[in-house]
């Protein structure tokens, strides 16, 4: 039998569905290398739309709307986990879409990636199922506080997520369960938050970057850093379950994979993400291949580069609040390298664009940043 071993060469159409800031970083590197792009996205200009050749308005839902982009594209790929799964499957009729859908039904439903994870025996935080406020008062008794509750479908930044520190959060986790299951999962005293960032192609070969130390505020991501200060040993550790994790999955182009990391090096794997992350954002600049351009390579099966850390780095997010104060400092940083994604409305809390700073001293980096109080 005859295998014909699909690529996609430059001068051919990558269909993003999707036109937020990591569909415009990932059109970005498709441009650089020589790809024509067409976002799928609601929103007339979105920031990816703002620097492809073409968009189609459409929902992200509407599958008629997708699968027409399927039929002129010769490979279609998505930048968020909530486009529908069975959609993906069908535009495969149409083109190249080598992403699939195992990775995203996986990781769209807290449930099935725990399922998952706990089927290929990776450590993850003890968890239950609740579908109902009774079932809560009667697993807390058991499990006990902290807990932290959160909505198997549709959170992100910190949305549908309580913690459970005493009895009195048990009324603002009523609220969250109504009319959705939600799992209780233990809380786990880590000490750091790292990331693996790993972009693997239809062929099996794998990029995989430096480890990242990320800090959330209000479960929001704030702050990323590389090289992370993990021991050799759970740097190791780290590394074999995220490039495992891709393997498993059936990963295709960038996925993130977020890890929780105890005093004592104890690892548990927290969430995967099957496209760039936040905290990758600083492979921009900081390494000698990004998350994005490795998410492109994996898509249309290019070869898969190692990346090389060329210098230190830290990240910090640009939320609609920081606009205007990022805004009135740049002229004093030098350092900084920023990034707006050219969205118009800077809502407090939304994620308008970031800063990163090439370092030789990460501490004292994040002295210089915080100095200027705009993250206070
Ligand atoms: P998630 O949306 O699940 O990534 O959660 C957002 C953030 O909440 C994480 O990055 C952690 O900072 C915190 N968090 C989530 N789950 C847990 C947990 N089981 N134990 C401790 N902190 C958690």
């Amino acid at each position: 039998m005859i295998y014909l071993i699909k690529r996609i060469l430059p001068g051919q159409t990558i269909g993003i569905i999707g036109g937020g800031q990591l569909g415009q970083m990932m059109t970005t590197s498709a441009k650089e290398m020589g790809y024509h792009v067409i976002i799928l996205d609601p929103q007339k200009d979105c920031p990816a739309a703002q620097v492809a050749d073409e968009q189609v308005i459409a929902d992200y839902d509407d599958e008629i709307a997708i699968l027409n982009l399927a039929k002129i594209c010769d490979v279609l790929t998505f930048e968020f986990e909530n486009v529908d799964a069975d959609t993906i499957d069908a535009a495969k009729q149409y083109c190249y879409v080598p992403q699939g859908s195992t990775a995203l039904r996986i990781s769209q439903d807290r449930i099935s990636e725990k399922q998952f994870l706990e089927a290929h025996n990776y450590p993850i935080a003890p968890f239950k199922l609740i579908q109902s406020f009774d079932d809560l008062e009667n697993v807390i008794k058991i499990t006990g506080y902290p807990s932290i509750l959160k909505t198997i479908r549709g959170g992100y930044d910190g949305k549908g997520q309580v913690i459970l520190k005493t009895s009195a959060d048990l009324i603002e986790a009523e609220k969250l369960i109504q009319n959705r299951t939600c799992v209780l999962e233990g809380f786990v005293q880590f000490d750091r938050e790292v990331s693996v960032i790993i972009a693997r192609n239809e062929l099996g070969q794998q990029s995989i970057f430096p480890i990242i130390e990320n800090q959330h505020r209000h479960n929001i991501l704030h702050e990323s850093s590389c090289p992370s200060r993990l021991s050799i040993e759970t740097r190791k550790e780290v590394e074999i379950i995220a490039s495992q994790i891709a393997d498993d999955c059936l990963s295709v182009g960038t996925m993130g994979i977020e890890f929780f990391v105890s005093d004592s090096g104890g690892v548990y794997v927290n969430e995967i993400a099957p496209r760039p992350h936040n905290s990758g954002h600083l492979t921009i600049e900081a390494c000698s291949l990004s998350q994005f351009e490795a998410h492109i390579r994996g898509i249309c099966n290019l070869p898969m580069l190692k990346p090389q850390l060329l210098s230190h780095a830290i990240m910090i997010n640009i939320l609609g609040q920081h606009v205007q104060p990022v805004l009135n400092e740049i002229q004093n940083e030098g350092q900084w390298r920023f990034h707006f994604y050219g969205k118009n409305e800077a809502k407090q809390d939304r994620k308008m664009g970031h800063v990163t700073i090439l370092t030789d001293n990460i501490e004292q980096a994040k002295i210089d940043v915080y100095q200027t109080k705009i993250w206070d």
